[in-house]
């Protein structure tokens, strides 16, 4: 193998680039060159690409973000935009692609590979940390702490004013985010889209802790739960327990700033391992993180699998320990 491609596709995530930067090191260590598509399948589909040395992804691990985009492309949905982007791979000798990126950019890989005999693998990347085979997707450590790292500012103003929070965190479909968010900065609730807890409990037990002498409340709420996100959760709570409270919604915040060394590290590993797989001519294929160490597991189990589990024993601690 001479050359292969790299892509980052779908909602970016922080540590994005430290897998750039692993796959490219990688590749020289093998004398293979990379080219780097910009923004995601895009970039494919369009030929536009920037050639990627050891010099090109310096000083990029600590950075957030991607420096080569990412977007969603509904050109590569199709059938033609996929031969299109096999054609221009091959104008220019690249044999393979690696994907960095979410379960829908994991699909179009295998797609890529089915239908025109491209070698592709994939990375998991996503802060909502809903890919099947791998324990963390880049970029979910850096989300919950930054969500965290809020929380623990408004709980401040909350304990100096007794006003009581209702704190947004990103997950349509997922509570991922949530429920590490939730027991990480002891918050007294939490709603997530896959175990609904009734708001009636919710007052009933925040009525409890108000009598018992609490003073700040903090709850944090997935954008996607069944109530419909965190301003109209605290409208309602808020009005039944009569007491004072605000909304803060995290919305993008998570997404941005500087990768926590669980995401460089990830990255990393998924990075190095991928790239020597793909050169040694296996295909369809993600590097997910078990236990620890990165392992190879095929783009079908990953397509087909189910959504990971969610962390409701997460859910139950948080509430047990809230107080
Ligand atoms: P994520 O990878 O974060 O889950 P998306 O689901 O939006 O994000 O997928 C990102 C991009 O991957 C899409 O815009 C599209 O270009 C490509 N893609 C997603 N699903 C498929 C599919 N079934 N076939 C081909 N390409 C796909």
């Amino acid at each position: 193998m001479k050359r292969v491609g790299i892509l980052t596709s779908g909602g970016d995530a922080p540590g994005m680039n430290a897998a750039i930067r692993a796959v490219v090191r990688s590749a020289t260590l093998r004398g293979i060159s990379v080219v780097g598509y910009l923004d995601g399948y895009t970039g494919l589909v369009e030929n536009q690409f920037v050639e990627l040395d050891d010099r090109a992804v310096g000083n990029q691990i600590q950075r957030g973000g991607t420096f080569i985009g990412s977007s969603r492309c509904k050109a590569f949905m199709e059938p033609e935009g996929r031969a299109l982007a096999a054609e221009n791979m091959r104008r220019i000798g690249c044999e393979g692609l690696i994907v960095v990126g979410g379960d829908g950019s994991m699909r179009g890989a295998q797609m890529l590979s089915k239908e025109q005999n491209i070698l592709a693998a994939g990375i998991p990347a996503t802060i909502d940390n809903d890919v099947y085979g791998t324990d963390e997707a880049i970029g979910f450590d850096t989300a919950v702490n930054t969500a965290v790292d809020a929380i623990d500012k408004v709980r401040d103003t909350g304990e100096s004013t007794g006003m009581m929070f209702f704190v947004e965190v990103m997950g349509r479909t997922s509570g991922a985010i949530a429920m590490h968010t939730a027991v990480a900065a002891g918050s007294a609730g939490v709603l997530v889209p896959e175990e609904q807890e009734e708001l009636t409990q919710l007052v009933k037990r925040l009525r409890h802790s108000i009598e018992m002498g609490k003073r700040s409340h903090i709850i944090v709420v997935a954008e996607g739960e069944e109530a419909g996100g965190a301003f109209a959760v605290g409208q309602k709570v808020g009005a039944v327990l009569n007491h004072n409270y605000r909304v803060v919604v995290l919305g993008h915040i998570q997404r941005g700033g500087k990768p926590t060394m669980r995401d460089r590290i990830v990255a990393s590993q998924c990075g190095a391992l991928a790239l020597d797989r793909l050169a040694d001519g296996k295909t369809e294929f993600m590097i997910g993180i078990q236990r620890g160490q990165p392992v190879e597991v095929p783009f079908d189990e990953v397509v087909r699998g189910q959504k990971p589990q969610p962390r409701t024993d997460l859910l139950r601690l948080a509430l047990q320990l809230a107080g």
